[in-house]
């Protein structure tokens, strides 16, 4: 038995089997295997090489008429070499005696089968090592591909899905759509903070995670049995039969804690004074509308709209994201609060680097967020016409991120003005008093809340950014999460004045930041003077409790 320890989603533990994850197209994984997975693994490379000869006979079965008759010659002998049982003979040897994976045992085997037909003598036979090439490469494919199917990991491993626990470098937001859809225990990745999309996301799908840890990959082999403690991120790889006990008691705790907590749904959020707090989801994706509903939140605090934008060739376009918001503003029956795009550091879109006119999005202190749509205003201006346009159907408020300077806020209301008489001129219904509001996320915003104030109708504390950038810490980077405290009083006097701002100008603010729901902070913002908090679907009840529970003074 041994520990691993990094950053965890702050919630939830899974006791399971690891399962390491590779995407297709990267590096060719090399990873060690647990004895009991090693038939499993032989099991695995015979079917992906029985699946490549079967697309080989099927390119044959299917060659155009037209196609040069050695296309059928030449498949006919990468075939034959597929089915020849020499080619596994020696990578399952390796399998089975180096305790290796089926694609690093294939590849290597590969090289020393080119090496030798390279060396050969006989200009036709050296000329077969391309096909040997292209054998590995479509048995590699299949390995690989056969994984990437994270919807089927379940059957693919015959086990209970909540007992898999899926070790990857890194895992898109599809990745954790269909992780969540599967009902998978949880990950470990390599990547990612507290505070990154990843686990952002894990919370909102009630995924323990376990994240920032590159020795997962490393030192975790598929089939190890694994307790994954999301709360403290933790990883025990083979608990022994003490620890075991220990976490399953655990477990039935934090089952028991759950079921009293889903009692509250029904009660009010209102401190021992008599003060009612409001109580707000954010949420990435419109399928969390279900879970809103289910744990009573008074609305939307923040709808982050850029994974709408994530892993995918093109952004999306008006009548694509006016179609979501729509849905969000009209079936929620609560007030939604979209935020416009959010993109670059933290949140990567995949594909943007082949958007049209992207710029450096890298960089915590770059092109981001607010003023790369600023940059590309037809990136932008379909945004908020799709939010406008979904503000005709409810309560909705538009959100701006990453704003730094009053500049900016007059160029956004130069464009919002443009917007308004576009949607009039094209007689489509909008409110057109959509109260607009500002994240404050970034020090120089919350230094100059009482001008950018006269321009805004609400404040929307982004505690996590606001952090990362008064105290310089990367909230991606691992090796300076230490100094990456909540708590420290540099934020809590920037938040101190930033509440005390909008009260003066009678502005409603809220914080949105991941402290919001944190039962451990929540007396610290209602002190603050926080009457609005706005976080993951499953802190609503937990920080109820705790604002049941409080006297304010
Ligand atoms: C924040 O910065 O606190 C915030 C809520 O926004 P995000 O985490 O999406 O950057
Ligand atoms: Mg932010």
């Amino acid at each position: 038995m041994f520990t691993l320890h990094a950053t965890g989603s702050g919630h939830g533990l899974c006791l399971g089997r690891a399962h390491i994850f590779h995407r297709p197209g990267s590096e060719i994984p090399e990873y060690n295997l647990h004895p009991e997975a090693v038939e499993d693994e032989v099991r695995r490379l015979r079917a992906a090489i029985d699946a490549a000869s079967l697309t080989i006979q099927h390119l044959r079965d299917n060659l155009a008429a037209d196609a040069p008759e050695e296309m059928r010659a030449i498949l006919g002998v990468q075939q034959m070499m597929l089915e020849d049982p020499t080619l596994v003979a020696d990578p399952i040897k390796q399998i089975r005696q180096g305790l290796v994976n089926a694609e690093s045992a294939l590849q290597k085997h590969g090289r020393q089968l080119l090496d030798a037909f390279e060396a050969l003598d006989d200009p036709y036979l050296a000329a077969r090592s391309g096909d040997v090439g292209q054998i590995v490469e479509r048995v590699l494919g299949q390995l690989t591909g056969v994984d990437r199917d994270l919807d089927s990991l379940p059957e693919q491993l015959g086990s209970p899905p909540a007992e898999i626990v899926v070790v990857a470098h890194d895992l898109s937001p599809e990745d954790l759509l269909a992780l969540s859809r599967r009902g998978i225990g949880g990950f470990v990745t390599s990547l990612g903070g507290a505070t990154s999309h990843s686990t952002i996301l894990a919370r909102s799908l009630g995924l323990v995670a376990v994240v920032g840890l590159p020795a997962a990959v490393r030192y975790l082999c598929s089939g190890d049995r694994v307790v994954l403690d999301g709360m403290h991120g933790i990883v025990v790889v083979e608990p022994d039969s003490a620890a075991l006990t220990t976490y399953r008691q655990r477990r039935r705790k934090i089952a028991g804690q759950r079921s009293r907590l889903a009692r509250l749904r029904e009660t009010e959020a209102r401190s021992l004074d008599g003060q009612r707090i409001g109580l707000y989801a954010n949420i990435e994706l419109a399928e969390e509308l279900d879970a809103v509903h289910r744990e009573r939140a008074d609305g939307i605090g923040l709808f982050r709209t850029e994974f709408l934008f994530m892993n995918r060739p093109t952004p999306p376009d008006e009548a694509e994201q006016y179609r979501v918001y729509r849905t969000l503003v009209k079936r929620s029956g609560c007030p939604v609060t979209l935020r416009t795009l959010d993109i670059g550091a933290d949140k990567p879109v995949a594909a943007a680097d082949q958007w049209e006119d992207n710029p450096s999005t890298n960089s915590a202190l770059g092109l981001r967020a607010l003023r790369w749509c600023l940059h590309d205003l037809s990136l932008f201006k379909p945004q908020l016409r799709a939010i406008y346009r979904a503000s005709a159907e409810g309560q909705a408020r538009l959100l701006l991120p990453m704003l730094s300077t009053l500049e900016e806020l007059e160029q956004v209301h130069h464009v919002l003005a443009e917007v308004r008489a576009e949607l009039t001129e094209q007689k489509l219904p909008f409110d057109p008093n959509l109260p607009v509001g500002a994240m404050i996320e970034v020090p120089a915003a919350a230094l100059c809340t009482d001008t950018l104030a006269q321009k805004l109708d609400f404040f929307a504390i982004g505690s996590n950014d606001l952090l990362q950038y008064t105290l310089a810490v990367d909230r991606l980077d691992d090796s300076v999460n230490y100094l990456y405290d909540p708590l420290h009083p540099s934020l809590l006097k920037l938040l101190q004045m930033t509440i005390q701002a909008a009260n003066r100008h009678n502005l409603p603010v809220s914080l949105c930041g991941r402290m919001a729901g944190e039962p451990e902070f929540t007396r610290v913002l209602l002190g603050l003077g926080l009457r609005e908090l706005s976080m993951v679907v499953s802190a609503l009840q937990p920080v109820k409790q705790i604002v049941r529970n409080t006297d304010i003074p």
